[in-house]
């Protein structure tokens, strides 16, 4: 049995897919028969054609034309006369391999855009270069595996699930995921949960400890996962899919419901998502609004930055649908473990602490302007409330400030509707922004703390590091102090706080967070249910005496203990 971090609970069975980028070494050779080359070219650029027709087939269906389309572009260029003609040439004139004009015919031509001033140009040369890498491993016989084309009950097993691999899963085929990094707040271990797809994170080696094909039984509530499990094994997990399912299933009693402690204190359960397309589940989990919706997620999957009517229409698509109901926006959050190839980020020694979110927006203003104006445009359609990750210093809220100021100005002068007093809020997920929540709280029109780094940056741990996986726990004193904090400092200012990390939907804090005063647990959609179930279960007076005790509390253990009681 192999022990890793319990990720997305649930518990899954099915046979293992590994899935590996397998590197790419072109050989450097001379061929004597050219006339071969040519037809290992044809036949190349046929299995390429059949390829991504297929996969942007299945991409349609999981998400969306708009993406698809973009891998349809990509059989378009490859089948330009001129790329075409420029690789017979080069065959023909220098007697390469087939693979080698390949590689190098498409790499200039991505050099080529790469120089051209116009940033829309700029990004055809990632096309030319993904094209590159597909039709190389074609000529070469790698196989890569297709993840939107798992067959039924898949089990993947990866070194790491990125996000824009997550995107691509047809959670209906995916039985369960096993990774060899990532924490429970990694974004894989959030999507995975967004999709209840049962993962266990973290397991050592776990792509080399299992075979394409074998059959694995994981619990994602514990942390365990077995290969090749014997009989009773596999028995005993079907009773547990069962019990957990019935579990499941249970719940729904408290849908339609309102979100209320047993002693009449009304909070709000919003939920946190990461493209429209999951409004659909926030509705049918009986979410109350979005209190996230982490717009990078509409920047990756894609080879260009969406342009402010895409944004627009997807911010509105959001706001209409929530009739009113609030929807948080946060404005772009890259860096750390969300990378966005084209945006072409340099590469840092300390990615979680460098040149990310709120720091890279106020330095790329023209691609900030884009979507903070495609922001007002959509505030016009439902209750749209702004939110600024990773704030660290008042400065930036400031600057935020300001360009929307300007921005309103435009707006104004072209006649375009938005609601002028949009609200403007902070996350709060850095331990600079605690420490000045008390002047945050003045001029930010809500807080929401993030608990996912708020955690990692006030016990200076990488959240992916399962090294140091111990120290990273919300049940840290010093954290539940960071988290009190800057609910009293919210409060005393009059503004609402809530929270849009993990540690909303932890039913052992939520007890507490009642406690501290916080009014609004963001989720994600499928945890909205157990959420609301445990709120209605909670009094404040008990949970006051509770956090009297548990803030007593100088070690984590402790904390664990105390919640343990209850
Ligand atoms: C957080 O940090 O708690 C959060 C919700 O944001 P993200 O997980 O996207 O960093
Ligand atoms: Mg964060």
């Amino acid at each position: 049995m192999y022990k890793g971090i319990a990720g997305s609970e649930g518990i899954g069975i099915g046979k293992v897919v590994i899935v590996k980028e397998q590197e790419v070494v072109i050989p450097n050779e001379r061929v004597d028969d050219t006339d071969a080359e040519l037809k290992k070219l044809q036949e190349a650029i046929n299995v390429f054609v059949a390829k991504t027709e297929a996969m942007a087939e299945g991409m349609e269906k999981t998400v969306g034309k708009k993406d698809a389309d973009i891998l349809r572009g990509h059989i378009q260029m490859l089948q330009d006369p001129s790329i075409e003609e420029q690789i017979t040439a080069l065959i023909l004139s220098t007697n390469i391999s087939a693979t080698m004009a390949v590689d190098q015919v498409l790499e200039q031509t991505a050099q080529l855009f790469e120089q051209i001033p116009d940033e829309l140009l700029q990004q055809r040369a990632t096309d030319f270069r993904d094209i590159k890498l597909r039709m190389t491993k074609i000529l070469l016989g790698i196989e890569d595996v297709d993840i939107s084309n798992c067959p039924k009950n898949t089990i993947l097993v990866a070194s790491d699930l990125t996000p824009s691999m997550t995107a691509l899963i047809n959670p209906e085929n995916i039985a369960g995921i096993l990774t060899e990094v990532g924490g429970r707040t990694s974004h894989s271990a959030i999507l995975a949960r967004a999709m209840e797809i049962p993962a266990v994170l973290s397991i050592e080696n776990i792509c080399e400890l299992v075979k394409d094909g074998e059959l694995v039984v994981l619990d994602g509530t514990t942390g365990e996962a077995e290969v090749s499990p014997s009989e009773d094994t596999v028995k005993e997990y079907e009773e547990k899919y069962k019990k957990f399912m019935e579990e499941k299933a249970m719940l729904k009693e408290f849908a339609g419901k309102p979100t209320v402690t047993k002693d009449g204190v009304k909070l709000e359960l919003v939920c946190n998502i990461g493209k429209p397309k999951d409004i659909k589940k926030v509705i049918e989990c009986d979410g109350e609004g979005v209190g996230l919706f982490r717009t990078e997620f509409l920047f990756m999957d894609r080879d260009e930055m969406p342009t402010e009517q895409e944004q627009f229409e997807a911010y509105k698509e959001v706001a209409q649908a929530m009739k009113g109901k609030p929807v948080i926006i946060r404005t772009l959050d890259i860096g750390g473990d969300k990378d966005i190839p084209y945006m072409k980020m340099e590469p840092e020694d300390n990615p979680f602490m460098g040149f990310r979110a709120i720091r890279y927006c106020l330095e790329n203003t023209d691609l900030y302007k884009v979507q903070l104006r495609a922001l007002l445009r959509a505030s016009a359609f439902g209750n749209v409330k702004i939110m600024v990750p990773l704030v660290t210093c008042v400065d930036e809220l400031r600057q935020v400030k300001v360009l929307v100021k300007d921005l309103m100005k435009e707006l104004d002068a072209e006649g375009i509707e938005y609601n002028k007093n949009i609200p403007i809020g902070v996350m709060m997920e850095t331990s600079a922004a605690c420490l000045m929540a008390d002047a945050l709280a003045k001029e930010a029109a809500f807080f929401s703390i993030g608990t996912n780094d708020l955690t990692g940056y006030t016990m200076a741990v990488d959240r992916g590091n399962a090294k140091v996986a111990y120290l990273y726990s919300t049940y840290n004193p010093a954290v539940l102090r960071a988290i009190k904090m800057i609910i009293e400092a919210g409060k005393k200012e009059g503004i609402m706080v809530g929270m849009c990390g993990e540690a909303a939907a932890d039913t052992k804090l939520i007890p507490l967070l009642l406690s501290f005063g916080l009014d609004e647990f963001s989720v994600s959609a499928t945890s909205v249910l157990k959420t609301r179930k445990t709120i209605a279960g909670s009094d404040i007076n008990e949970c006051d005496k509770l956090a009297d005790s548990v803030m007593e509390c100088v070690t984590e253990s402790e904390v664990v203990e105390k919640l343990k009681e209850v």
